[in-house]
């Protein structure tokens, strides 16, 4: 049961739910979109981070926020599908909610500078989203360096986030590059004592 899930996941101390949107489009992967957003929101109080992998986040802002997300993470590489990153930003930001904004492992992160200080959170990926079966990449490191050496140079505050195949094991290196959002799945989902994952990995 979801619920049952989410209530394990909370009881285990997680500062907030992170949540996949894939469209099969803009990643080759499908994963759930607003009604579970929606399932989710019902059973927790828990900040919901919405990380859209989708062709056409713009459409879709209000719908998400009105499912409960509490924040919107877009993906600079909308960039090359010919969306127009500041007005995109600019409209999450009219609807009042959090904007994260995320570049692939092939993407370096001087793309998010120009970006960085109306965003709430910036996300360097560890691996290529919305493929299975891999696992992280170890450039991710000095890319979280590089980003949190520019923010700290320009004194901005920026949360850096990390996503995809983060562990016990690679936990501390992406804190000490700069990380404060660890996005773990199987590495909490999957663990038996998914508390004893969450104290493992927090710096
Ligand atoms: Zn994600």
């Amino acid at each position: 049961m979801l619920k049952d899930e989410i209530e394990r996941i909370e009881e285990a101390g997680a500062d907030l739910l992170h949540l996949d949107v894939m469209d099969g489009h803009f990643v080759p992967n499908l994963s759930f979109g607003l009604p579970v957003v929606e399932a989710v929101r019902r059973v927790t109080d828990l900040k919901l981070d919405t990380h859209l992998m989708i062709s056409d986040p713009g459409e879709y802002i209000e719908a998400f926020k009105k499912a409960g997300s509490d924040s919107l993470t877009v993906h600079f590489e909308l960039t090359t599908h010919g969306i127009d990153l500041d007005a995109l930003i600019g409209q999450i930001q009219d609807a009042e909610i959090e904007c994260g904004l995320a570049v692939n492992p092939e993407t370096p992160v001087v793309a998010l500078f120009p970006f960085a200080a109306r965003c709430a959170l910036l996300l360097v990926m560890s691996l290529v989203p919305g493929f299975g079966g891999q696992s992280f990449i170890p450039e991710t490191t000095q890319k979280l360096r590089q980003l949190s050496q520019w923010l700290n140079e320009g004194e901005m505050s920026v949360p850096i986030q990390v996503d995809g195949g983060v562990t016990a094991e690679n936990a501390a290196s992406c804190v000490d590059a700069g990380a404060s959002l660890l996005v773990a799945g199987s590495a909490v989902f999957g663990a038996a004592d998914a508390g004893e994952a969450i104290r493992r990995m927090r710096p």
